[in-house]
């Protein structure tokens, strides 16, 4: 990144912040030479990328549906709306960033799991039990008791 006030070419980057609603990342550079301090927006060039279902039908990447999925796990969860959109936002970086044209459900799913598992585990595993509706009933439980907490949770 060359420096806009002396234009020289090592800048350092003092703090990256993620920005949900606009999709970009903030970063504070500071100019190794001049020591001036600016701000600059990266971006994700969003070209449509299409969701290969598990049914094999494919449909656009819609950031819309996505939440909407995330905000279904964590209802009564106690998850922040900006919380979700972060989420959203990283799958985005994780999907856009290396130019992938197609990508399937599962690997949204399993992006969702990681990103949301640190954030609220309640909603973590109710977005597990849709999205691996497969999954037996002793997998389950083994996660409930990996949770442990989650027990005081809900109460039980
Ligand atoms: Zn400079």
């Amino acid at each position: 990144m060359i420096c806009p006030f002396c234009s020289y070419e090592d800048t350092r980057v003092l703090e990256s912040r993620m920005s949900p609603e606009k999709a970009c990342v903030r970063r504070r550079r500071e100019c190794e030479n001049c020591q001036q301090r600016f701000t600059t927006y990266e971006r994700v060039e969003v070209a449509p990328v299409m969701v290969i279902k598990r049914n094999k039908t494919k449909e656009e990447y819609s950031r819309e549906k996505l939440i909407k999925s995330i905000t279904g796990a964590c209802m009564k969860c106690k998850v922040e709306h900006e919380n979700i959109l972060e989420i959203a936002v990283r799958i985005e970086f994780d999907i856009f960033l290396p130019g992938k044209k197609e990508i399937t459900s599962g690997y949204i799913g399993e992006k969702v799991l990681d990103y949301l598992k640190p954030v609220n585990e309640m909603a973590y595993l109710r977005y597990l039990s849709v999205f691996k509706s497969f999954i037996t009933t002793e997998e389950l439980y083994k996660e409930i008791n990996s949770a442990g907490k989650i027990y005081a949770d809900i109460g039980i």
